[in-house]
């Protein structure tokens, strides 16, 4: 089969498209032939071997895919050949014609989905679920921004949001991004290049903040969310690529709280109960993943460029 082999960390150029053996499942695994696969950032920062998990090489990147079953093996009674699925995590990567998973690790996907949806639905949706749901135990009727709305966890999250019944702002740095997200949910839009976007949250906020911030880029905005927060407001650290500095009498005078997680180290309860609320979600159609770009499995190397550059406008997947 052909899959994207890292040999070494360092920039997109590290991603080469190889022949290899194709996996055969041992007992208790299932082997799904891919469809598409989902390229998330953090495949961005794996790659450079600057992430906090880094694989020993050569691997093959990627956790979220969607296809169909190929073959089962021993003992595997959650899924049978034929079955269209989405994957949370593979044994042997995600870029690739086939991958190898645990049972644990592959989900039904809905009929409405496509394939190149179903890539785009593991990491972006169980990070806004958790965010969400678990994290911070949204409410409707509360008041959500989301800080960089138009990727993978904004539009998601945006969705999410709208469907459990709270009012959602949404950031985005385009107005392609900026339509996109109105279109999925938000019930206001502010472009974040703008200098005066604070005011204008603030402002439609009738001056008393958000109750909650699920923020994409800390190292820029905690300071600035901080401000932006009502009392009892909660910000959530979702995504960060460095240091930031901020007040803290931003929080003290507001009662505000900071939180953060990372997706790898939820408990195998709580994913349990993400893939469930996701099933119910694309299934009802609250839940509807954007491809904004799909490209051949070879240019992955391109893919990787492209996820790290302004201009989100949902996924970006790739096509073996
Ligand atoms: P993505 O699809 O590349 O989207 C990035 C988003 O950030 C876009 O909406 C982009 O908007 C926005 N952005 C760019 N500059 C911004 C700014 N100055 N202020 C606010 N937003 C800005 O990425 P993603 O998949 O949604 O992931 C978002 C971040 O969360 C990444 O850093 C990722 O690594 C992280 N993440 C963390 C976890 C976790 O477990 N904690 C899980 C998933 C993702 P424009 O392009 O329109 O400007």
């Amino acid at each position: 089969m052909k899959a994207i082999v890292v040999r070494e960390f360092g920039g997109p150029e590290v991603l080469k498209l190889e022949e290899v053996p194709t996996p055969r499942p041992a007992a208790g695994q299932v082997l799904v032939r891919i469809h598409a696969a989902g390229v998330n950032p953090y495949d961005t920062y794996m790659r450079n071997g600057t992430y906090a998990i880094k694989p020993p090489l050569p691997y093959t990147p990627g956790s979220d895919a969607a296809g169909v079953v190929e073959a089962v093996g021993e003992g595997v009674t959650q899924v049978k050949p034929g079955d269209r699925v989405y994957t949370a995590k593979t044994l042997t990567g995600a870029y690739a014609e086939y991958a190898l998973a645990l049972e644990s690790q592959v989900h039904p996907l809905p009929a409405k989905i496509t394939f190149a949806q179903g890539a785009g639905v593991w990491v972006p949706y169980g990070t806004a679920y958790y965010a969400l749901y678990q994290r911070t135990k949204a409410r409707a009727s509360e008041t959500l921004l989301v800080h960089g709305a138009s990727g993978g966890v904004g539009i998601a999250a945006v969705q999410m949001a709208r469907a459990m019944g709270m009012t959602v702002l949404g950031t985005a740095g385009t107005n392609k991004g900026l339509e996109l997200v109105k279109r999925e949910g938000a019930h206001y839009v502010f472009d974040h290049t703008k200098p005066d976007y604070g005011e204008q949250i603030m402002k439609t906020t009738g001056g008393l903040g958000v109750h909650l911030i699920l923020e994409m880029l800390a190292n820029v905005n905690l300071g600035h969310d901080l401000k932006l927060l009502a009392i009892h407001g909660r910000v959530v650290v979702i995504g960060s690529r460095g240091e930031v500095t901020i007040s803290p009498r931003d929080i003290m005078s507001r009662r505000g709280s900071i939180l953060g997680f990372s997706l790898w180290a939820i408990t195998e309860a709580e994913e349990k109960e993400i893939h469930a609320g996701i099933f119910v979600g694309l299934e009802n159609g609250t839940q509807r993943p954007v491809v904004g770009k799909e490209f051949p499995l070879a240019e992955a190397p391109r893919a990787h460029k492209e996820v790290l550059e302004r201009g989100a406008f949902g996924k970006i997947v790739l096509i073996p």
